[in-house]
């Protein structure tokens, strides 16, 4: 079975004092974990597997699953699944985006790194509700900042996800109550920019 959760590639406390233990540890085993549990409660008996091999997959043709009760379970259990599958490998402690072919992309799309974080933080402002945020990059390697309710994601859509920042209530209201905004503000502690580099390469 393919569907599955990544291992959280740190030990819970790895964010702080950015994001912090408990988040990350009942944002992983409850919230990850209940998306994962349920989806493979609702689709046991549908043997996606054959058709569709990996979860990417999966996320790319659910549009053309017939039955409606399991199209939503896909859209929402397998959305939060690879969500935050993708979630964990772009968080890493104070990496800053070195040169290479990212940061030259941001600098093409939008003039600067910092101009891209005002319509990111632009973004975030606007997202009403539970969605994420993402960077992605389109098939002819350009960039765009994109938003997605509850769990909708960029392979729904056929992007490449560069990184996210997930902006559901459980990723930050036991440390940051309603401020989402300086979660934002401390999450850019947070981002992988080299594993994001490497997803723009791919
Ligand atoms: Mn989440």
């Amino acid at each position: 079975m393919e569907y599955k959760r990544i291992k959280l590639p740190f030990k819970y406390d790895y964010l702080e004092p950015y994001m912090d233990k408990r988040t990350v540890q009942l944002h992983y085993e409850n919230h990850h974990g209940g998306y994962e549990r349920n989806l493979l409660t609702k689709i046991k008996d549908v043997g996606f597997e054959r058709r569709y091999p990996t979860l990417e997959d999966l996320m790319r043709n659910y549009q053309k699953i017939d039955n409606p009760e399991i199209r939503i379970a896909v859209r929402e259990f397998g959305g939060g699944l690879i969500n935050h599958n993708f979630l964990w490998t772009i968080l890493k402690p104070k990496v800053q985006l070195k040169d290479g072919n990212l940061k030259s992309a941001i600098e093409k799309e939008w003039g600067s790194f910092d101009k891209f974080k005002d319509e990111f933080t632009r973004e975030v402002k606007n997202l009403f509700g539970s969605g994420w945020v993402w960077l992605v990059k389109r098939k002819n390697g350009s960039l765009k900042i994109i938003k997605t309710f509850n769990q909708d994601n960029p392979w729904f859509l056929k992007f490449t996800p560069i990184m996210a920042i997930d902006l559901w209530e459980h990723s930050y209201y036991l440390k940051y109550n309603s401020d989402r905004m300086g979660y934002l503000d401390n999450y850019w502690n947070t981002i992988n920019w080299d594993q994001a580099e490497e997803y723009y390469n791919s």
